[in-house]
């Protein structure tokens, strides 16, 4: 069962909206302003937020910002007055999913929520997650993980991983490595592929113990299966 939060400062709208999501079957959580709103948006797990954009406290726009600083993936259907066009634009701009404009039919508010519903739900299978061994590398998140436990990698060190990743079992020369790693108009040290496999052998073998990076000498790099 989903839970969604409402957080909307009219009453009326309110308690007319949490009736009728649930008796659709939905958990229903509601705030009245935008720094309770906030705060439970983030404490607690939803699935959903209907965020009002007029609220006193702190504004709807401002509880999205924040809100998408913390949790990326999910949906977000504003609330908007009728002639807000600029509450639209920037709410979109901010990270909301969708907006409804008030006054609204319950059916369509219904019919935006299932579909921003079944829009997460379809965006957290296909997750864009390479794997080799122990090690993960989540490339919307920008985070590699060993074991669980997260390492710490700049831009570049992260992109070498990731074509590594990418091209797992084919062996990647130094030149390829260098226009996928630094772009094709890098005009720097060619031994640069070399000091970044280093510093990933210190931060990720060295500390997890474990072979990932293989040279394939004179030729550059792979990472097999067996890793
Ligand atoms: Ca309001």
């Amino acid at each position: 069962m989903s839970t969604i939060l409402i957080v909307e400062d009219e009453a009326k709208i309110a308690r007319f909206v949490e009736l009728e999501l649930k008796h659709e079957g939905y958990e229903v959580l509601k705030e009245t302003d935008g720094r309770n709103g906030l705060e439970t948006a983030l404490q607690q797990e939803i699935d959903l937020m209907l965020l009002d954009v007029m609220l006193p406290g702190l504004n709807g726009l401002e509880v999205l910002r924040r809100f998408r600083l913390q949790k990326p993936d999910t949906p977000v259907i504003l609330l908007t007055a009728r002639d807000a066009v600029m509450d639209k634009v920037s709410g979109l701009d901010a990270g909301a999913d969708d907006y409804v404009t008030k006054p609204f039919a319950i059916e369509e508010l219904l019919a935006r929520i299932r579909t921003a519903l079944k829009r997460k739900g379809s965006r957290e299978t296909q997750t864009n997650r390479l794997s080799v061994g122990r090690v993960t590398l989540d490339v919307d998140r920008h985070e590699v993980t060993v074991d669980g436990t997260s390492v710490e990698l700049t831009n570049h060190e992260f992109e070498l991983l990731r074509v590594l990743m990418e091209n797992k079992n084919i062996v990647m020369d130094r030149a390829r490595l260098i226009e996928r790693v630094c772009g094709y108009d890098y005009i720097g040290e060619t031994n640069v592929i070399d000091v970044y496999v280093r510093y990933l052998r210190v931060k990720i073998d060295d500390r997890f113990g474990i072979k990932l990076i293989q040279t394939v000498r004179g030729v550059g790099y792979v990472i097999r299966d067996n890793a």
